[in-house]
């Protein structure tokens, strides 16, 4: 069985103080939860990185960073390297969300540049794909999630591709308060799945992880997460708040265990 992963993305936002206020409010709202049960991760802003790995040394929560940039160290301004990143605490790397696509000029090859250095140095990339409005009206859905997996993944082993997290985001649904149904992720999820057996194997394929991000909230957490091919969520917007988050991971626990 794979193991649910739920992952909290607070994009730029929180000072040091408020993303310490809020590691420390996921901290206690988890306490009792069985880290075997599931991987909870919070992916703050680089410069709460040391201060959210601190609050939650010895919890069952996990840190991840929003990016990562390819080369070890070097001339390289503003960016920060995975080296770094395990340095400060870091076990997890968003790559190629889609807010980095459409700003910062993030393509296949430069997703595919991170994802090998995130694996070289032992970090889970979490591997963002998903359609646009235009593309999913243009029935490209498909087409648009073969290419972001092929050419984000191209040349990794498949030792590499099993240790990693797969995020389809839906990109009309990111922050914007529409959801896909459990249907349209569902369908999307097993397309993924199936792509996967036929990229690598079936092994490999039936122990991705992969996760539905897009506005997912408390109240349709469950849902989402009861499809059998979702296997958690990646939360931004939600994710800000110690109550909200909370609810959507036991709402999401409840809705793996049933199962
Ligand atoms: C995200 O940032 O990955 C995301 C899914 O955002 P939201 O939950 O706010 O749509």
């Amino acid at each position: 069985m794979r193991k649910p992963i739920i992952a909290g993305n607070w994009k730029m936002y929180k000072t040091i103080t408020q993303a310490i206020e809020l590691a420390n409010g996921l901290k206690r709202a988890f306490f009792e939860i069985d880290a075997s049960s599931i991987d909870i991760v919070l992916c703050p802003v680089y410069t709460s990185l040391s201060e959210v790995a601190e609050v939650i040394a010895d919890s069952n929560i996990k840190l991840g960073a929003q990016d990562v940039y390819w080369q070890d160290e070097g001339a390289f301004t503003g960016e920060v390297s995975p080296v770094m990143l395990k340095d400060a605490g870091c076990g997890y790397v968003i790559i190629g969300h889609s807010e980095r696509r459409q700003y910062f000029n993030e393509t296949n090859e430069t997703v595919n540049k991170k994802v090998k250095a995130a694996v070289k140095h032992g970090l889970v990339p979490i591997v963002c794909v998903g359609e646009t409005l235009e593309q999913r009206e243009a029935g490209k859905t498909f087409d648009v999630l073969k290419d972001h997996i092929s050419g984000g993944l191209a040349g990794l082993t498949e030792d590499e591709v099993s240790k990693l997290v797969i995020a389809y985001e839906p990109v009309w649904a990111i922050g914007t308060g529409k959801t896909a149904t459990s249907a349209q992720a569902q369908e999307a999820h097993k397309y993924i799945r199936d792509l996967a057996a036929a990229l690598y194997t079936k092994d490999v394929a039936g122990g991705m992880r992969i996760q539905y991000g897009g506005s997912v909230k408390p109240e349709n957490a469950a849902e989402i997460m009861q499809q059998p091919d979702v296997d958690g969520a990646l939360v931004g917007g939600a994710s800000l708040k110690a109550d909200s988050f909370s609810e959507i991971v036991n709402r999401g626990l409840k809705a793996k265990v049933k199962k």
